[in-house]
């Protein structure tokens, strides 16, 4: 299998959007009019959360009158097959009047999963969106205020000597399943939740390929030489504003040194792991994270059976 169809099997990637410019243009300066009973339109509070229904969808909105919206509040993801996908940024006082006994903000670690795969993408992508023009309201270059602009992705300063142009910014981010003869290196950091282990990973730093970013990472948390590693796939990771870059990876030894990053570090052959899951020694990352693909990937290569016995466990 290539790494198309690997990252095609990750969470909030593939989305089946048209994120044509020319529309964005159309859209934000509000030439197109939107048919909201046509359109997946959703709401997301400036915290990033989503308007979640009992019955566990996205409430949609159904017209702007619903809310005093302004268009420095819309976000044009783009269109799916004629289908308008927009999401619409609330405030504070906003997030408060529309929850209800019947929808509650949640964020979307725990909502992707009771949505369909593309509809949970959609919200990635607005997640990734809303924390960048939190931290954009402002030009890094005069200190005047930015507007936005192209149906939310570039926003402009409005000091007109400036007139600086941002647009949305990711953080690269490698994570590495490294490997030695046959076992597997897990970590936890000691603010995780109780037992939560995972594979290591870490930001890209200025200056690094993917590949120094990697040796060095595992190096710094775990003591741990890397003599070879491999592309494995990718995954939007709005967590807040991270694309990670999953890689396997095989180690030089197994001798340990981890210190100030990780409270512990330890390796795993696919039976140890197994029963550590099983006894409830240590706990897996969530299925949402690049993490559980890389993991589930290794064990089944490994063994050859299913990775459901590792994380659903009986
Ligand atoms: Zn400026």
């Amino acid at each position: 299998m290539g790494s198309e169809l690997r990252s095609a099997r990750n969470w909030f990637t593939g989305l089946p959007l048209d994120r044509s410019a020319d529309w964005r243009e159309s859209v934000g300066r509000g030439e197109i009019d939107v048919d909201f009973g046509a359109a997946c339109c959703f709401y997301i509070s400036a915290r990033g959360e989503l308007l979640i229904e009992a019955g566990g969808g996205l409430a949609p909105v159904t017209t702007l009158a619903e809310l005093d919206v302004d268009a420095e509040q819309r976000l044009s993801l783009g269109t799916s097959a004629g289908q308008v996908v927009l999401a619409l940024i609330v405030d504070n006082h906003q997030r408060e009047a529309l929850a209800s006994a019947h929808r509650n903000w949640v964020d979307l670690r725990l909502a992707a999963l009771s949505l369909p795969p593309a509809t949970a993408g959609y919200a990635a992508y607005a997640r990734a969106l809303v924390h960048w023009h939190q931290r954009h309201r402002y030009c890094g270059q005069c200190g005047a205020a930015t507007r936005i602009e192209l149906g939310g992705h570039r926003r402009r300063c409005s000091n007109s000597d400036c007139g600086l142009e941002q647009f949305p910014r990711l953080d690269p981010a490698i994570i590495v399943l490294v490997e030695h003869q046959g076992r597997v290196l897990l970590g936890r950091q000691a603010s995780w939740p109780a037992r939560r282990y995972s594979v290591l990973a870490g930001f890209v730093e200025p200056g690094e390929s993917l590949e120094d970013a990697l040796r060095r990472e595992v190096l710094e948390e775990s003591g741990v030489t890397v003599v070879e590693c491999d592309y494995h796939s990718s995954q939007p990771w709005p967590f807040p504003a991270s694309l990670m870059l999953g890689f396997t990876a095989r180690a030089e030894h197994d001798e340990l040194h981890y210190g100030d990053e990780l409270e512990h570090a330890a390796w795993f052959s696919p039976e140890q792991l197994l029963a550590a899951v099983r006894s409830g020694e240590i706990r897996l990352p969530p299925g949402l994270s690049l993490s559980s693909r890389l993991l589930e990937d290794w064990y089944e290569a490994r063994t050859g059976r299913s990775s459901d016995e590792l994380f659903q466990p009986t």
